[in-house]
């Protein structure tokens, strides 16, 4: 193994979306999230590239755009020529090992156990959903009776619909309606459903908040455990969407409260502060090989965030997958296009809520372009779609996957 290589603890807050934390001006408290962030860098304007999760996480642990690593639920992680993070981490002398708490990064739906000496999805096909505190007691377990190196990925699920803190009345105790954040009360409002009266929008709000306050306790042990000479990097794979027309959901929306994603990163060497560049998940990667001191001849997309770097024009989410929605931004300016190619302009420095469109700035349009010929450069790596499908995902998993609204499409054409 590299001599001066770091263990690496890498947490995904699955649908915590940065503009609810507290850490980013919002009303989700999150101190052990802060904490870790007085000691390390705290990355304001970091993006992800696809709002669904199997496919988001396929490009944070690949280093690539989905339509290079080219995976979808179901088709089991088959199709990417290149290595993922745990691959990298496992041929420099890591033991690996992922602890998942939700349904869809469950192995045979996903493919992500590619690298992972141990992928701990234990029960999440029959539950859905493990507790937090259960997946970081499983890691903590993992992790110390390691005696080199080592890299625990942690997947965190209680965020994600619905929204059921253990203490409800807590966290907006004045409410009086009826609806609370599951189902049985937001059947017909979800996703582009109708609109809830104002106030009762604001309690379902304050229940998806209440969640990450909690699971912000369950991070005090994780971090504990990493200690100051490890790699230690939060994010997420989306947010959540409470407005523009579409509700407690995320994979049909590309405006801010689903794109914009917490980065948190501690680390030997890395001198603590503030970034306010713009980042992408695709950029995680080759930061925390660098910080952790591995090579590796991956195709990477992204930048290494621990060195400075002018901002740049970033083409934020790859419009491979249906419904093709694609957005571009650079310092000020956003785009949404459209499938039939329309496109919305916003002005994010008078209008942050992304409420007026305006239209779209030119260097955006050119940004838009240039995507093309970037993921075209890296066609030698892209996935090399089989005749049949991959390893597959069985019925009763489709259909569980599919109720949580992760529709399961079948495997992509060749290309
Ligand atoms: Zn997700």
């Amino acid at each position: 193994m590299p001599s001066g290589a770091h263990s690496i603890v890498w947490v995904s807050l699955d649908t915590v979306s940065a503009p609810h934390l507290a850490l980013y001006g919002g009303r989700a408290d999150t101190p052990n999230l802060a904490a870790l962030a007085a000691g390390g860098r705290l990355y304001t304007r970091a993006y992800t590239h696809f709002v669904e999760t199997a496919i988001s996480h396929w490009t944070m642990l690949s280093g690539v755009l989905p339509e290079v690593h080219g995976n979808v639920p179901g088709n089991g992680g088959s199709l990417y020529q290149g290595p993922t993070a745990a691959e990298i981490a496992r041929s420099n002398g890591y033991a690996t090992g992922a602890f998942i708490g939700g349904i869809t990064l469950e192995k045979g739906a996903s493919g992500l156990d590619r690298g992972f000496d141990v992928y701990d999805d234990e029960g999440v096909r029959e539950r859905e959903t493990r507790p937090a505190a259960e997946v970081v007691a499983r890691a903590r377990t993992w992790w110390q009776a390691q005696s080199g190196p080592a890299f625990a990925f942690v997947h965190l699920f209680d965020a994600h619909f619905p929204y059921t803190p253990a203490d409800p009345r807590r966290y907006d105790p004045d409410y009086t309606g009826t609806f609370d954040g599951t189902d049985r009360t937001l059947h017909g409002h979800r996703d582009a459903g109708t609109p809830l009266p104002a106030r009762d929008l604001e309690h379902v709000r304050a229940l998806y908040e209440a969640e990450i306050t909690e699971l912000d306790v369950t991070l005090a042990p994780l971090f504990a455990m990493a200690g100051a000479d490890t790699v230690v990097v939060v994010t997420a794979d989306h947010g959540e969407s409470f407005g523009h027309g579409y509700f407690f959901n995320h994979r049909a929306s590309l405006h801010d409260e689903t794109l914009h994603v917490p980065l948190v990163v501690r680390a030997p060497g890395l001198a603590s502060g503030r970034d306010d560049r713009y980042a992408g998940l695709i950029d995680v990667l080759p930061t925390v090989l660098r910080l952790a001191g591995l090579g590796t001849t991956a195709p990477l997309m992204g930048k290494d965030l621990s060195e400075p770097g002018a901002d740049v024009i970033y083409a934020l989410t790859d419009p491979w997958m249906a419904p093709q929605l694609f957005a571009v931004r650079s310092t000020g300016a956003k785009g949404i296009w459209a499938p039939d190619g329309s496109a919305t302009g916003y002005d994010l420095v008078a209008d942050p809520a992304e409420l007026a469109p305006v239209a779209i700035a030119a260097q955006l349009a050119a940004a838009k372009q240039r995507y093309r010929s970037t993921v075209d450069a890296l066609a030698p790596h892209m996935a090399a779609a089989p005749a049949g499908p991959g390893r597959g995902v069985d019925p009763e998993t489709a259909a569980q996957l599919n109720a949580l609204g992760y529709t399961v499409p079948p495997p992509p054409a060749p290309r």
